[in-house]
């Protein structure tokens, strides 16, 4: 293997041309910042492979379009939430759009080429560079086995939650870490022709759902389980997602999906889908170290409550772009005090619903098909919580609504306590990251993670 020298170093060294990386590439690009962008997979196969729930409200805040198709997969008029019982709720015209993910990374590739980005495929970063205590490049392997190593001023690593080989190298400054297998879902998307049209229909009346609907069952297999359903006979489709902890087992988004597949009869051949683990846990504590950063699924910037990284991560990169921005030109070395900011204001605003959210993903986690079922038949969860939870907003009631929210919650015995426990947890952890240390301070910094490790 030959070991070449580092030549033409870029500013900004990006792991992984996933949503996050890519749009951190472009903005980045955008305010001329030499950037490179190294990516383990071919060009063809950029992106994942399968459909994602993306809150509506980002493609502006990104600086996108409107999702139209065939970056957008479907407009769903009604999301239908069942529980095991059968009790159903349902949300009028979810804030999220249904995002063919190999659409948005073209979408994001060809934004990030044009802003001036340079990207590597079949690359893979195989180790950090680390001297006297900062990142200082990363060393790369191509296709043909060639190993090459590179420096830049900072590297972002936004290859997905392993950490990268090397981090250790970094001692106590060394950000993010493994995850703990008990803070994994696997989940599953797939897409299927419909094989019989007029089954398809007499489904749906048998079940009374309208074209345009997605069921999205409950509790299926442990209380933060799902098994979606959307059924669209116009387009001649029929989209699965199925989503378990991963301690319900490896395959068990595979098995619930096969389960509901081949509960119908008219699923024809497959069309193209995916799957694999997602961090739903609360974002690592420390997302950076001197020239290196975390963002994305690297960082655990998730929102629990679905497993939805998808947003978190592009909000995380616009922030990421502009600390570093600055930082570029006015810091040398990018020290922790250059990066903080990025990591200050991520985890006092997303990061913050991140943490919340990871309390009622254990509180879902510990729900029973009956208390699942409770959920809907009291009022206890509303189409306007259900609208706000999908899109990753925070729910505040009304004040003039609480008392009888509240009535609802008391009355509901020793479930009522637990969801009220669960619900005084999430609000204390979002109030401990929305106090993040604004500034850098190793001593300030030790105490916040402290506290937000006991939750
Ligand atoms: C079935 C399923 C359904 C989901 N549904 C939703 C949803 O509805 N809504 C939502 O918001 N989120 C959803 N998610 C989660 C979401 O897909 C991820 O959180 C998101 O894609 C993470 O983006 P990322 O850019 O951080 O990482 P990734 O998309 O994982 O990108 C990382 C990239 O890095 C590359 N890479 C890895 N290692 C290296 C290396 N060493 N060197 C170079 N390149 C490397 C990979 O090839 C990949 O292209 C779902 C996940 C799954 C599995």
């Amino acid at each position: 293997m030959m070991l070449h020298p580092i030549n033409h170093a870029p500013t900004v060294i990006i792991v992984g041309a996933g949503s996050a990386g890519l749009t951190l590439a472009w903005k980045l690009a955008a305010r001329e910042v030499r950037v490179l962008v190294v990516e383990k997979s071919p060009r063809e196969t950029l992106g994942r492979t399968w459909v994602n729930g993306v809150e509506e409200r980002l493609f502006a805040d990104v600086g996108l379009p409107r999702p139209a198709a065939p970056l957008r997969f479907a407009e769903r008029e009604r999301f239908i939430i069942q529980a095991p019982g059968g009790s159903r709720l349902v949300v009028h015209k979810p804030a999220v759009a249904e995002i063919d993910m190999r659409h948005l990374s073209t979408a994001l590739f060809a934004q990030a080429r044009l802003a001036g980005a340079k990207f590597r495929f079949r690359t893979k970063a195989t180790r950090l560079r680390v001297r006297d205590g900062s990142v200082t490049g990363v060393v790369l392997r191509a296709a043909d086995g060639t190993e090459e190593e590179l420096g830049a001023r900072c590297v972002v690593h936004a290859a997905g939650h392993r950490p990268l080989p090397g981090t250790a190298a970094l001692g106590d400054a060394a950000p993010g870490g493994e995850v703990d297998p008990s803070d994994f879902c696997v989940a599953l998307q797939e897409v299927y022709a419909i094989s019989d049209p007029a089954a398809a229909r007499r489904h749906l009346l048998a079940q009374h759902l309208e074209p345009g609907d997605s069921l999205s069952r409950i509790g299926v297999r442990g209380g933060y389980a799902i098994s979606n359903i959307s059924i669209d006979v116009e387009k001649g489709e029929v989209a699965f997602l199925t989503g378990a902890m991963l301690k319900q087992g490896p395959q068990a988004a595979r098995q619930m999906l096969d389960e509901a597949r081949h509960a119908l009869d008219f699923v024809g051949p497959r069309l193209f889908g995916g799957g694999g683990l997602i961090p739903v846990r609360r974002p690592h504590d420390k997302l950076i170290a001197p020239g290196y950063a975390l963002l994305g699924d690297a960082a655990c910037q998730v929102y629990p409550a679905h497993g939805s990284g998808v947003a978190t991560g592009m909000r995380a990169a616009l922030l990421l772009a502009n600390t570093l921005v600055g930082a570029l030109r006015s810091s040398d070395p990018l020290d922790e005090e250059a990066l903080w900011p990025y990591a200050a204001l991520f985890m006092r605003s997303r990061g913050a619903l991140c943490a919340a959210a990871e309390v009622t993903r254990r509180f879902a986690e510990s729900l029973s098909p009956a208390d699942s079922d409770a959920l809907i038949e009291r009022g206890l969860l509303e189409p306007a919580m259900s609208q706000a939870v999908l899109a990753c907003l925070p729910f505040r009631p009304p004040l003039h609504r609480l008392p009888a929210l509240l009535w609802r919650v008391l009355g509901s015995g020793e479930f009522g306590w637990r969801l009220l426990r669960a619900l005084r947890r999430a609000a204390a952890q979002e109030r401990h990251y929305r106090r993040f240390p604004a500034t850098y301070s190793p001593q300030e910094f030790h105490y916040w993670a402290e506290r937000a490790r006991r939750g």
